[in-house]
Order: C-alpha cells, then sequence, then structure tokens
C-alpha cells in the first residue's frame, strides 16, 4: 500500500500528545517500579508503534539516549529532548524545552488521586 503522509503526521501528532501528557504527570518521586514501568513502556512502545520506520528510527535513538525516569522532570526534560531529534531528522523547528513545564495538561482533574500528583 502507498505510504499516506496524512495519516502517518496524524498518528504521530496525536501519539506525541499522548506521550508528553502521560510523562508530564509521572510521579515527581517514583519509586522503582514507577521507573521499571515507564522504561519498560516506552521499549514496548519501540516495539510496537505502528510506523515501522519511525519506530526503527526511534528504537536507535533509545540505545543512544536511554530513556530518564528519576523524576518526572527528568522523564519529561528526556522525551521533549528526543522529539528534537525526531523534529531534527524531519526538518523541524525545535521546541523549546524550557517551556515544557504547563504545556501538556491532561484535564483529568484528578491531580492528587490513585497516586498520580
Ligand atoms: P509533531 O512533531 O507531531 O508535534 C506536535 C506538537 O508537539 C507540535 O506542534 C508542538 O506543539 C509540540 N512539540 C514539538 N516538539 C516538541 C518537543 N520536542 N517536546 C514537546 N513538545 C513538542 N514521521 C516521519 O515522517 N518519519 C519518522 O521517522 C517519524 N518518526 C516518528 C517517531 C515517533 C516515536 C513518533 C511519535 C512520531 C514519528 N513521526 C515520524 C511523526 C512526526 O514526528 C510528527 O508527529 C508528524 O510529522 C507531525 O508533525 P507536526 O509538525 O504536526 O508536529
Amino acid at each position: 500500500k502507498l505510504e499516506n503522509a496524512t495519516l502517518k503526521a496524524e498518528l504521530g501528532r496525536a501519539t506525541w500528545k499522548f506521550l508528553h501528557t502521560m510523562v508530564a504527570r509521572f510521579p515527581e518521586k517514583p519509586s522503582d517500579d514507577d521507573r521499571r514501568t515507564l522504561e519498560t513502556f516506552i521499549h514496548l512502545f519501540g516495539r510496537l508503534y505502528p510506523c515501522g520506520d519511525c519506530a526503527r528510527h526511534f528504537r536507535e535513538l533509545l540505545a543512544q539516549y536511554p530513556p530518564q525516569t528519576s523524576s518526572r522532570n527528568a522523564a519529561a526534560g528526556w522525551l521533549c529532548f528526543a522529539h528534537n531529534v525526531v523534529n531534527e531528522r524531519l526538518e523541524k523547528p525545535i521546541f523549546d524545552c524550557n517551556n515544557i513545564g504547563d504545556f501538556y495538561d491532561c484535564g483529568c482533574g484528578d491531580e492528587g488521586k490513585e497516586g498520580k500528583e
């Protein structure tokens, strides 16, 4: 089947939004289990992301820049950096990772519940 750049970009935007919003809610002080869970998730994501070329590039990126999971800040900073590596390869503008703070809000209205901060 032919590549459809519109669908590929749409999937990318939705996925980045999900990933950045997810790490924005990662615990500020993660347990070892939290850290292992995020690390495992990212590696499984690199195996399962449906755009095969994208996933292959992403696995190479993971090998070079392992996910940072020591805190919410570390995780969000790492993902922002990783997204910028992809931006650079696709010749897209580089995002200022200092502005990531309140940019991704899940709108869930349940901060502090169920162990999420
Ligand atoms: P996106 O890159 O989708 O970003 C969406 C929004 O996120 C931006 O508008 C901006 O507000 C914000 N943003 C931008 N940079 C950052 C950052 N560093 N940190 C936080 N927020 C940011 N497409 C390909 O054609 N080839 C590939 O090899 C490829 N690999 C991909 C690998 C992964 C893991 C993912 C998730 C997507 C990949 N994509 C790939 C899709 C590509 O990254 C874009 O999602 C798609 O091209 C749409 O781009 P966009 O300009 O709308 O912005």
